[in-house]
């Protein structure tokens, strides 16, 4: 699935900026990005339901921009389930089969089919109203998957779920992504934890732009924008000035690979919570406690250190400190990440 310099406005408004993108053959991609940032406008481009004001879509080589949406070999699951109330689970995903013209003596074995991968083979002749949420979007994902798409598009499948629902069915969905080889997967989620968990890679959107795009790691650990730090991930982004070997952060020394950053310029030093280490060590940060969470397996500690706020995450911490106490915090050099400064383009 490509899409191919693929802009959208609405009256006058561009909402999808130019999207260049690639999601190969049985990958996950996540759409990830705030609300409004053109995740959904994208993924209806490829449903064929928005006319792309410029630029092309693909699927398996083959231009489909002016396709129409029945005829492009996609399955769509949306967040509220769109299943049809006064047809019974069987004829729901049956429905797609029909509108497609699959052979009638087919649809029943293919519907019994998409029944057994979503767990739902039990639950043929019931009505939607007789199901819960959980197996509700089971049976809108059975529907999508009938069809046999080559491209699955998922407009955040499980936000309509509770947290304990939404992590199975996680589990659920990347089992089936392994079950399923040939099919490409577009998932649009505002969620961090569902992109990191699902996604071969991440592309991250911002205000009808493609801002990043990167395996969940590449993103997480070496990101390359300010906005990529603090959406995937929480981050400290604090603000330094480039030295020889490292960085300043006001009067304090750090440690840390320049890169071709220039000397004397304005950058971000971003240091995930979880590698601030209590304690001095090669990189040490020195402040006083402002707060201190606790939150179940770890301690987040907000230190204020030269006048910035610095969020360390402190695991089998015995005693917090209060508020108010000196705090000693320290970062090994690899994990502080430059940005700005002429090494990112944000
Ligand atoms: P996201 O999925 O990232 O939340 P959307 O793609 O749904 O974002 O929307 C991007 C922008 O386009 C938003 O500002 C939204 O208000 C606007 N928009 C979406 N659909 C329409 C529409 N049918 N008419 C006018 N504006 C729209």
């Amino acid at each position: 699935m490509r899409f191919d310099g693929v802009s959208v406005a609405y009256g006058g408004t561009t909402v999808l900026d130019r999207l260049d993108l690639t999601v190969g053959t049985g990958e996950v991609m996540a759409l990830l990005g705030p609300s409004g940032s053109g995740k959904t406008t994208a993924l209806r481009a490829v449903a064929g339901f928005v006319r792309p004001a410029a630029g092309r879509v693909l699927i398996g080589g083959e231009d489909v921009t002016a396709l129409p949406p029945h005829r492009r070999g996609i399955g769509m699951v949306v967040q509220s389930y769109a299943l049809f109330p006064h047809l019974r689970v069987e004829q729901n995903v049956a429905f797609g089969l029909k509108a497609q013209k699959a052979p009638r003596r087919e649809i029943p074995a293919r519907v019994a089919e998409a029944l057994e991968m979503t767990g739902m083979a039990g639950y043929a002749r019931r009505y939607p109203r007789e199901l819960s949420g959980g197996q509700q979007q089971r049976v809108a994902i059975a529907r999508a998957l009938a069809i046999r798409p080559r491209v699955l598009l998922l407009d955040e499948p499980l936000s309509a779920l509770d947290a304990q629902l939404r992590s199975g069915m996680l589990a659920e969905l990347a089992r089936l992504h392994r079950e399923l080889p040939d099919v490409s997967i577009l998932y649009v989620t505002h969620d961090q934890v569902e992109a990191l968990t699902l996604a071969d890679r991440i592309a991250v959107m911002d205000r009808a732009r493609l801002r990043d795009v990167g395996t969940p790691q590449e993103l997480y650990r070496r990101p390359r924008t300010e906005f990529t730090a603090s959406f995937v991930g929480n981050a400290n982004l604090l603000p330094v000035t480039v030295a020889e070997d490292g960085v300043r952060l006001g009067s304090t020394g750090l440690a840390l690979d320049t890169g071709t950053a220039v000397p004397g310029s304005a950058a971000t030093l971003c240091v995930r919570p979880h590698l601030v280490g209590l304690g001095a060590g090669p990189n040490t940060l020195r402040g006083r406690v402002t707060e201190v969470q606790w939150r179940g397996s770890t301690h987040r500690l907000y230190v204020s250190v030269e006048g910035h706020q610095v969020m360390a995450d402190v695991r089998e911490l015995r005693e917090a400190p209060a508020l108010g106490d000196e705090a000693v915090l320290h970062f090994a050099p690899e994990d502080g990440v430059l940005l700005g400064a002429g090494v990112s383009d944000d």
